[in-house]
């Protein structure tokens, strides 16, 4: 193995047309006690990446290396890592470090826990041809499905599913699915294998058609009003002003679960339009290795499939300005070209 690979750092966090990230060169990473050393076949690009990139999120980790949807290979393992071996496949995520001791990990909410911590933010992530990640933390990764069509699911996909169960659909009901990119078209491919309707509601051509194609009921604009009253929606866009929309396309008793870790403001609620009749409103935080093994055995099941644009690790910035500019259907997929 090389001394030191490649790796993308945030520079200083800046609008990515401005060019935040460098390309460095750095000391392959020592694997800590209990953790591994992945070789990075490929890296989702999640618009989290954007939001570290581009500080929306706080710094914190200075020149942090941004992906957290690894695909790669056990390269070596830390003392005392369990579970894996050297040359197994294995899937990095978001979440790689709860306390276990507090309220909500006792609970089953590890989510929540205060003292969790982030690949890609609070530590360095796949946007390089190595990384590390707490054996405790990493997933098993079914056999049939590609490097390429695996890495979305790893935090796209995951956090879709978590969205989709705060925004508890009942069975055979309505659900209206606003932004339609990496988690929402994964998403959207579970709601309908469990037999719920799904209506589309998002800005551009390309994803209107791709959510027909995956079988949505109908699919327009996100201001539109979908053709029938909502059980239930997810706001995927992250754009705060399609809260009382969304809101108001809520059937009684419907709860709309705004997926992303970040929003921009939103307007004054209207509570008799808006609330009345026990509409509910409900973020989404994350989520527990739980719903990550419980997704990705749905996923296998169901043939959950993600649509993919690759793209070199070598060109990970123009993949971000894509993103930010929604010049690709799907998910972006960084295959590592260096090693
Ligand atoms: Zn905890
Ligand atoms: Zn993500």
């Amino acid at each position: 193995m090389a001394a030191t690979m490649r790796a993308w750092e945030v520079a200083a966090p800046a609008p990515i047309e401005d060019g935040p990230l460098r390309l460095v060169e750095r000391p392959v990473p020592e694997p800590g006690a209990g953790e591994l050393l992945v070789h990075v076949r490929t890296c989702g690009v999640c618009r989290t990446d954007l939001h570290v990139a581009e500080g929306d999120l706080p710094v914190h980790r200075t020149h942090v290396v941004p992906g957290h949807e690894v695909v790669g290979e056990v390269a070596a393992l830390g003392a005392g890592a369990e579970g894996f071996a050297v040359g197994d496949r294995v899937g990095v995520a978001w979440l790689r470090h709860t306390d276990g001791t507090c309220k909500f990990c006792r609970r089953g909410a590890e989510n929540l826990c205060p003292d969790s911590r982030y690949t890609g933010w609070d530590a360095d992530g796949g946007y390089a041809e190595y990384t590390t990640v707490p054996a405790a933390f990493a997933y098993r990764l079914p056999p049939g499905v590609g490097d390429v069509a695996f890495a979305p699911l790893l935090c796209a996909g995951i956090i879709g599913h978590h969205a989709l169960r705060r925004a508890a659909v009942p069975p055979g009901g309505r659900l209206g699915i606003y932004g339609f990119g990496g988690s929402a078209h994964l998403c959207a491919q579970v709601a309908l294998a469990q037999g719920t309707t799904v209506h589309v509601l998002t800005r551009g051509e390309e994803a209107r058609r791709l959510a027909l194609d995956l079988g949505a009921a109908s699919a327009a604009g996100p201001a539109d009003a979908p053709p029938e009253p909502l059980d239930g929606a997810i706001l995927f866009a992250p754009a705060g002003d399609l809260v009382p929309v969304a809101l108001r396309a809520l059937d009684r008793g419907g709860v709309l679960a705004v997926a992303g870790i970040h929003l921009s403001d939103t307007p004054p609620l209207v509570y008799e339009r808006e609330l009345f009749y026990e509409r509910e409103l409900r973020s989404v935080t994350s989520n527990t290795r739980a719903d990550g093994r419980e997704f990705l055995d749905l996923a296998a099941r169901h043939g959950v499939r993600a649509t993919t644009t690759e793209y070199p690790l070598s060109r990970a910035p123009d993949a971000l300005n894509d993103l930010k500019a929604g010049r690709f259907p799907g998910a972006a997929v960084l295959v590592n070209d260096f090693s």
